[in-house]
């Protein structure tokens, strides 16, 4: 029998603020600037969840964690992301791959991306070489270029387990 797989695409954007940390992926970063947001803002793991729950067919990272809700006020990412890979397991799916894109003029990532890449696949459960982390600029263009926010997106893949005999 064929395999059943799932494909998720995941986007999201946060302007930068004073004041606030900035978390990637799990990991704070020194920067002069965080990320604005109810949650801590990782725009990283708001992307991968995106995915995670578009794979699942299961909406948006908005609809299961509302930015209105007291609860999910300064909470770290990776607890609802946490949450998102129980209804990855609860609906018998196993992730395959991640591969992320952070979009952002400032600051480099290259120091960091290990880093990130270490603590995304602890979060994850998965070997190292199965999460991506690339990061781009718009080459000075638009509001990511003028150094107003960032964006990233993901592409997860999801296989249905095998059922035990
Ligand atoms: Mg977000």
């Amino acid at each position: 029998m064929a395999a059943d797989l799932r494909v998720g695409h995941g986007f999201d954007v946060h302007r930068f603020k004073r004041g606030r940390k900035l978390i990637l992926g799990g990991v704070e970063i020194p920067y002069a600037l965080g990320l604005a947001g109810h949650s801590d803002a990782d725009v990283v793991l708001h992307a991968l969840i995106n995915a995670l729950l578009g794979a699942l067919g299961k909406g948006d990272i908005g609809s299961h964690f509302p930015d209105t809700d007291p609860r999910y006020k300064g909470i770290s990412s990776a607890l609802l992301l946490e949450q998102v890979l129980k209804m990855v397991k609860q609906g018998k799916f196993r992730l395959v791959n991640g591969d992320i894109t952070v979009i952002a003029e400032k600051p480099r990532l290259a120091p960091f991306a290990k880093k990130i890449r270490v603590k995304l696949a602890g979060l994850l459960k998965l070997p190292r070489q199965r999460i991506n982390l690339k990061a781009v600029t718009t080459e000075g263009l638009g509001w990511i270029g003028q150094g107003k926010g960032m964006a990233a997106t993901a592409v997860v893949l999801l296989a249905k387990t095998r059922r035990r005999r």
